[in-house]
C-alpha cells in the first residue's frame, strides 16, 4: 500500500489531537495506531512509524511519556537515549567523603534513565499535557474536575 511521510507540522498536531481526546494510552502500538488512524481521516496515504510519534511527542512536548523499563545484569554505558536517540549524560553523586559515584545516566532530552546496570524501555505510556496536574484542579470548575478525575486512574 502506498504511504507518505505526513509533514511534522502536521504530524505533531495528531499528535496532540489524539492525546487531548485521549488522555492516557497506555502502550506505545495503540498511539501508533491511533495517531495513523486520525492521519488517514487528513490524508488516506498518510502514515508514521511508532517511533516517529515518540520522539515528535518528546521533542515538541506534545505528550508527556512514561517509561516502563527491564532490568538487566549488563553495565550501562554512555550511549545515544534509546528512547529518543538524544545524548545521554553521566549522573554522579559525591559521597560525605567527597568521592564521586557513578549511578548511570540520563537522556537530555525525554525522562529515560538508567543505573549502573542497564535498563531497556519495553513499553510505553503518553500522557496528555494538561494543565491542573501539578496543582489540584479548582472546585468551581467542573471541567477541571473531569481532567482531575482522569488522572486518579493514569
Ligand atoms: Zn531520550
Amino acid at each position: 500500500m502506498p504511504y507518505r511521510i505526513p509533514p511534522a507540522k502536521i504530524l505533531s498536531q495528531t499528535i496532540s489531537e489524539v492525546i487531548k481526546d485521549k488522555g492516557t494510552v497506555i502502550s506505545q502500538r495503540k498511539f501508533t495506531e491511533l495517531v495513523n488512524a486520525n492521519l488517514r481521516k487528513k490524508d488516506a496515504e498518510y502514515a508514521a512509524t511508532g517511533e516517529r510519534i515518540r520522539r515528535m511527542a518528546i521533542f515538541k512536548g506534545i505528550a508527556r511519556l512514561h517509561i516502563h523499563y527491564r532490568d538487566t545484569k549488563e553495565p550501562s554505558d554512555h550511549e545515544k537515549c534509546p528512547v529518543c536517540r538524544s545524548e545521554t549524560k553521566e549522573i554522579r553523586n559525591q559521597t560525605l567523603l567527597g568521592e564521586n559515584i557513578k549511578l548511570g545516566f540520563k537522556c537530555t532530552k525525554c525522562p529515560y534513565w538508567t543505573g549502573p546496570n542497564r535498563r531497556i524501555p519495553i513499553r510505553y505510556t503518553f500522557i496528555a499535557p494538561q494543565k491542573g496536574l501539578i496543582e489540584p484542579a479548582p472546585k468551581r470548575r467542573r471541567k477541571d474536575d473531569e481532567q482531575y478525575a482522569q488522572w486518579k486512574f493514569a
